[in-house]
């Protein structure tokens, strides 16, 4: 492939029966492969299946699904299927749940991941001309190397800025004249914030025309305001270390939903509970099964994302599946009262006051004699001692809060900078500090 065009139109617009043989063709080949690896050898002795069960796409359920907690059991070498003398990198999960696991890659499989980020920005619109920042951390976090490696393939003119440091990202996306910058969200709103202190209209002042936004949940709403304050297109990058990082799954021109490239993994949506598989259109599990992997083929991997595979065919011609908007892990459901709520339908109605900033903090509290009891501290962009307006305020979001998940929250306006989150870190949008019996 020439590096200056990944748009691939005979793998990206295959039919879908086309599509399908190729799956079958590469899932057989991964679990020949994977059986290699010490997990699922006993896995695979314990179920009394062999690899060549696998006969059709339908077979699939025959596999076992693999978890975090497998990865962690088998840490570090666990589910690696070639000798590690044929490695030549591992990752490592940011553990924002818990302890980091470990995946390892060949030379190959870097270059599959690479393509496949290459494919995305190239998508999005993303050419030789651009100037690509990204300010995500290199290191273990895959999003730094992720994007690096696949933004040098489209051509661009990288600048591996890294994480932190808001000012000097500011100015290098003024002095090098970026025009791609990839960030997670909470920190894509931090560097507008820190813009505007500077008195820098990233709409006059910087030739930004593009950002990519993932690794975290957010709302279309926080898109939209993101797209309005920098003047940009922001597309949603869906990533996860498990998989390879960034380059899974991401939006297309249409901005309606996420393409799951299908050449390398076979989806599936599941009930958490019951792990059938979930009617069509309705939201479940993300199970992700890479097709096109080396060093650590996972089968069935439970990615604990909660998400749905949208209908129809996408205008943009591609014909690889589309998954939604994540609307959370399964354990960052807050269960309060018997109520099930997601944090992102709190974001989402804060997103649509125009006097509040991005940060938001939801805390979880026992109060005696009550019982449990929400807080939702959100930043005010301009915060005056109109106490009557505050109050006014106050009392509309809480309105719409309610009507949203159904229980009363307390709403507190706080002024900007309160809640700052952090520059290296997903943002932190809910603290627990409930008394569990
Ligand atoms: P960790 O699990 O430690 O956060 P990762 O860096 O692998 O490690 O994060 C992957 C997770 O980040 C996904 O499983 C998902 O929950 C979240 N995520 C990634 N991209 C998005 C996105 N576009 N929208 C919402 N959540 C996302
Ligand atoms: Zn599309």
């Amino acid at each position: 492939m020439s590096y200056s065009n990944y748009f691939n139109p005979e793998l990206e617009t295959m039919p879908r029966e086309q599509l399908r043989e190729l799956q079958l063709e590469r899932l057989q080949k991964t679990v020949r492969q994977c059986v290699k690896a010490p997990f699922y050898e006993q896995k695979f002795k314990e179920m009394g299946i062999s690899p060549e069960d696998i006969k059709s796409l339908d077979d699939l359920q025959k596999l076992p699904f693999t978890t975090k907690d497998d990865l962690r059991e088998f840490y570090p070498w666990g589910l690696t299927a070639v000798p590690l003398k044929e490695c030549v990198r591992l990752h490592s999960s940011s553990g924002t749940t818990g302890n980091p696991t470990v995946v390892t890659h060949t030379q190959k499989d870097l270059d599959e991941w690479a393509n496949a980020v290459a494919r995305c920005l190239w998508m999005v619109g993303c050419r030789p001309e651009d100037v690509f920042q990204n300010s995500a951390g290199y290191g273990m976090f895959t999003a730094g190397l992720g994007f690096q490696y696949g933004a040098e393939r489209v051509g661009m003119l990288t600048v591996p800025a890294a994480a932190g440091n808001t000012l000097r990202q500011i100015k290098f996306i003024k002095d090098f004249g970026t025009t791609v910058v990839h960030a997670i969200p909470s920190y894509a709103s931090r560097i507008y914030e820190v813009m505007r202190e500077q008195g820098i209209d990233p709409r006059k002042d910087t030739r930004l025309r593009v950002l990519c936004i993932g690794a975290e949940p957010h709302s279309e709403e926080q898109r939209q305001r993101i797209e309005e304050n920098f003047g940009v297109k922001a597309y949603n990058s869906y990533g996860i270390s498990e998989m390879m990082g960034p380059g899974v799954a991401f939006e297309c021109p249409e901005q309606n939903g996420n393409h799951i490239w299908e050449d390398y993994f076979i989806v599936e949506i599941i009930d958490p509970v019951t792990l059938q598989p979930s009617k069509p259109g309705e939201f479940g599990e993300l199970v992700i099964t890479t097709i096109n992997r080396e060093a650590m083929p996972l089968l069935r991997y439970r990615t604990r994302d909660l998400t749905r595979l949208l209908p129809g065919e996408c205008p943009c011609g591609r014909t690889h599946a589309r998954i939604d908007r994540l609307r959370g892990r399964s354990d960052d459901m807050i269960i309060l009262k018997g109520v099930n709520i997601f944090p992102i339908q709190i974001e989402k109605i804060l997103m649509n006051f125009k006097e509040l900033s991005t940060d938001y903090l939801i805390t979880l509290e026992t109060i005696e004699p009550q019982g449990d009891f929400m807080t939702v501290e959100v930043e005010v962009k301009e915060f005056n001692d109109d106490y009557q307006q505050i109050q006014g305020l106050t009392r509309e979001i809480t309105r719409q809060l309610k009507d949203e998940i159904l229980i009363t929250p307390k709403v507190k306006l706080v002024p900007k900078g309160t809640l700052a989150v952090s520059d290296e870190k997903k943002a932190v949008r809910v603290k627990d500090l409930r008394k569990l019996f």
